[in-house]
């Protein structure tokens, strides 16, 4: 009996919420969430107490990739005695590196763990190729590039029954400078080809059916308007997540900006660590390693405070991308509050904003004053949180110039749906046996569960929503 348990997901609308799941007793990422309660934004652990309930402990973990809706709850895991303390965490070495910085970064703006809770997480173990490996002593699993970030991986696993289940993570089709898009299903091999998809990623589920704007058309237009607003005398500010946004825009930018002698500036603690290891490390042909710091790639680092200060303060202009990507914790702030009263300053934002924080509600105050460079006066609220959850707010003229550029990592809906076409052509035209509609908001996954009846044997049995609690009897 093979049996799969939802940990994480989602149940609150517009809420991605986190990735976890149990496949037997074998955990599939352990991420955190965040939900906005009371006005106020915070971090949610996945529905541990799901797995409280069983008659043995988690034996063997694996990780899809490093960010923390799918990583952000492992250290937790042991203080609750869910796992066994000699159980493997199995992820590409980029992964087993990142998560651990990711997660001692998140010790400064989470109240959920703190520093003690590293000392009983269990071993991360590197999976060193791509291909076949043993998670636990005669459980197989087929790891592959899947496309998302340098190092991330999609599984299949063998199940009891000798079927083959696929857990995708999150996955991406089209190139990105960091990492080229997923191996296509035309070269899995044989014996690891699904007969069924138990967790997918509907992320963009909402998105719409056509194409979306590729992520190659908006890092072009990205490198466009910010390169004419730099020779128009504006500072540039880009907000991007540490882990994987970060290097794809400053090679973006760097791109641009090489030729002319402009440096393009990174700031931020886990942006530079994540840096090192993907210039150190690569795991599949698929990882594309990023350039040295320095003249040669012409990307830098803000070297610490007075640095930054000095770069803030500046006559001329320059170029900074700084994390987070949501701009509520960390150095976020305080940029925020340096751009956004200053008609030279160019402030932009790169792909997903969860509801609630600085830049999703900046965006929002933007819509209703779509002239505010022409005299509408507007003023906005930047809001940072600190380890214990509390918000505090700093109200600032809103005077900058903002733009926001999707340059997602994740396929939309038509990709998945290319994906199936693909898959079922590599079974011969047999349909799937089951389908896990998974990580995505309740809304995206309802349209999932929609787009994919056709690809499906028994669609009303056999297409499952993945919301937390629920468990699939897989034979
Ligand atoms: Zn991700
Ligand atoms: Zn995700």
């Amino acid at each position: 009996m093979s049996k799969l348990t939802i940990v994480g997901s989602s149940k609150e609308s517009g809420v991605l919420g986190s990735q976890c799941y149990a496949l037997d007793d074998i955990l599939i990422d352990c991420g955190i969430g965040m939900v906005r309660r009371d006005g106020v934004t915070r971090s949610v652990p996945p529905e541990l107490a799901t797995l409280a309930g069983r008659s043995t402990k988690i034996k063997a973990g694996l990780l899809t990739h490093s960010h923390l809706d799918h990583i952000g709850a492992l250290p937790i895991l042991a203080r609750n005695n869910l796992i066994d303390l000699n159980a493997k965490i199995w992820a590409t070495p980029q992964t087993c590196n990142v998560s651990f910085d990711v997660c001692k970064d998140s010790v400064q703006h989470t109240d959920l763990y703190d520093e003690g809770d590293f000392l009983l997480m269990p071993d991360f173990s590197p999976i060193a190729a791509p291909g076949e490996f043993e998670v636990l002593p005669g459980q197989r699993a087929w790891a592959f590039p899947n496309g998302h970030l340098n190092g991330s991986s999609g599984f299949v696993f063998r199940l009891k029954s000798g079927k083959n289940a696929l857990v995708m993570g999150d996955w991406c089709s089209h190139d990105q400078p960091i990492v080229k898009g997923m191996l296509p299903v035309s070269e899995w091999p044989e014996e690891w080809i699904p007969d069924m998809v138990i967790a997918s990623d509907w992320t963009y589920g909402l998105s719409s059916l056509e194409a979306k704007r590729t992520f190659a058309s908006e890092a072009a237009r990205m490198r466009t308007v910010i390169r004419h607003r730099f020779e128009q005398g504006m500072f540039i500010r880009v907000f991007v997540f540490a882990n994987g946004k970060m290097q794809n825009v400053a090679r973006i930018l760097a791109d641009e900006f090489r030729s002319i002698g402009v440096p393009i500036y990174i700031d931020g603690r886990l942006g530079k660590k994540v840096w090192k290891t993907y210039r150190d490390v690569q795991w599949s042909d698929r990882d594309v390693p990023v350039p040295a710091l320095g003249e040669q790639s012409g990307i830098y680092e803000v070297e610490g405070r007075r640095h930054r200060e000095e770069l803030m303060n500046a006559q001329q202009p320059n170029i900074i991308i700084t994390s987070p990507g949501m701009g509520d914790v960390g150095l976020g702030p305080q940029y925020l509050q340096a751009s956004l009263p200053r008609r030279d300053h160019f402030v932009a934002s790169s792909s997903f904003l969860a509801e609630g924080s600085n830049l999703y509600e900046l965006e929002r105050l933007l819509d209703g004053h779509p002239r505010y460079r022409d005299g509408d006066d507007i003023s906005f609220s930047v809001t940072s949180r600190n380890k214990e959850q509390e918000e505090e707010a700093v109200l600032v003229p809103m005077r900058a110039e903002y733009d926001h550029f999707g340059l997602s990592a994740h396929n939309g809906p038509a990709d998945n749906l290319a994906f199936l076409d693909a898959l079922i052509e590599r079974r011969g035209g047999a349909k799937l046996e089951r389908y896990g509609v998974g990580h995505g908001a309740p809304e995206a996954r309802a349209m999932g569960a929609q787009l994919v009846r056709h690809y499906v044997i028994d669609p009303d049995r056999n297409v499952i929503d993945l919301a937390p609690g629920t468990v699939i009897d897989l034979d």
